[in-house]
């Protein structure tokens, strides 16, 4: 089994936002030249996530960070972390850290209407994901 991972740099623009990653991870699966196996997408960051949800109408990733942000306010008289951003700690363990896509004829194999998103969840700042792909 052949592994290559590769690493990626992007800048989130607000405070909450998903950042829809679905070509960069397309690039890693293509330059692996792996055809068959899966993907893992992971972010290395205590207030981000990854996800794969709708990416062909907007109103999707919209409406997934208006829903977080009613479930989990940014500020609470109870929480206790000084750094002031305990309800993005909460949103990035609650979507979770990575993704595994598996890869078919040498493409991700998603749905039509898949796409992977870097969830954003502390912005603006410089963030980093890894793609591993694995497979033959
Ligand atoms: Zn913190």
């Amino acid at each position: 089994m052949k592994i290559v991972t590769k690493d990626f740099h992007i800048s989130s623009k607000s405070r909450n936002q998903m950042i829809d990653i679905t070509s960069q991870v397309d690039s890693a699966v293509e330059q692996s030249g792996i055809k068959n196996g899966d993907a893992i997408v992971y972010c290395p960051h205590t207030t981000a996530a990854i996800t794969i949800n709708e990416n062909a109408d907007p109103s999707v990733p919209h409406d997934i960070l208006l829903t977080l942000s009613e479930l989990i306010p940014q500020h609470q008289p109870g929480y206790r972390h000084s750094e002031g951003n305990s309800d993005a700690h909460c949103k990035s363990s609650l979507v979770g850290c990575s993704e595994q896509v598996l890869i078919k004829d040498g493409r991700l194999n998603l749905g039509t209407w898949q796409g992977i998103f870097f969830c954003e969840f502390d912005g603006p700042r410089s963030r980093t994901f890894f793609v591993q792909v694995r497979g033959e």
